[in-house]
């Protein structure tokens, strides 16, 4: 069957945005860049943690094993605030930069709030559960090491603390910056809940290079953002959650 000159330039098209791709080999969650092969995708063997860690994140939190410890011993303390945020849609996730003074305290270290972002559906699970979105709050101490706060976000009532940054979202192109000043930024402190029992666990970055040496603190209590709130992320980023790594050794506690 002749090759009909349509399909000809189809091709020759298909040819033109081919060189495009095979120079990016930049990590994604689904296709060839999928999260199966992110440790292959650089040749300098910089993410093979990825795909060898042993202590990698997320997981699924297994309810019934977790080892009680008491809250003193957790000794979580959050001083987050209102401050300016820059938001970013960087291919992976919306993620709001943080300018500003937030910082929490954890087992005697203190950590500054660096950003925070969203994934859908969940990446951490409970006892199996799967939640439609997670929040992720990316804190660092002096010594560089990475304290990571999971909230679960379920469909619930409108947030309004973070109705503002919504909107703001709504221009959804890859690269762009939105600036949102100190009066209209949510106030950070409103949107964790205040009772909320947490998980503590070791465990690594869930995106490239995957490196490991996290902190992770989970709220059990879920947050609520509505139907439409979670409609208008996942609009944007249908899927950007990494499947759940095995536990192997590792710990993990409660207060
Ligand atoms: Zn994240």
């Amino acid at each position: 069957m002749p090759v009909r000159p349509i399909r000809l330039k189809l091709i020759a098209s298909l040819l033109a945005v081919l060189p495009l791709y095979s120079l990016a080999s930049e990590w994604s969650y689904s296709g060839n860049n999928a999260p199966d092969h992110w440790a292959m995708l650089d040749t300098s063997g910089s993410f093979a943690t990825c795909a060898k860690g042993t202590a990698q994140s997320p997981i699924d939190i297994p309810r019934a094993s977790t080892t009680h410890i008491n809250a003193a011993s957790a000794s979580l303390n959050i001083n987050y605030q209102r401050s300016p945020l820059n938001l970013v849609n960087n291919g992976h996730s919306i993620q709001a930069n943080v300018a500003g003074d937030s910082n929490l305290q954890f087992q005697g270290k203190t950590y500054k709030l660096l950003q925070f972002h969203f994934h859908s559906p969940s990446e951490h699970l409970f006892n199996g559960k799967r939640f439609p979105m997670e929040m992720h709050w990316v804190n660092q101490a002096p010594d560089g090491s990475l304290l990571v706060v999971a909230a679960m976000i379920e469909s619930g009532k409108n947030n309004a603390q973070l109705e503002h940054i919504w909107s703001k979202m709504l221009p959804q192109k890859k690269g762009t910056h939105v600036a949102i000043s100190q009066a209209q930024a949510p106030d950070l402190s409103m949107i964790l809940p205040s009772a909320s029992k947490h998980f503590f666990y070791k465990g690594s970055l869930t995106t490239p290079p995957c490196t490991e040496g996290v902190q992770w603190v989970l709220f059990e209590q879920p947050l609520q953002l509505s139907a439409d709130q979670i409609g208008a992320f996942q609009h944007i980023f249908a899927d950007n959650h990494r499947p759940a790594a095995a536990i192997n050794q590792r710990e993990i506690d409660e207060d």
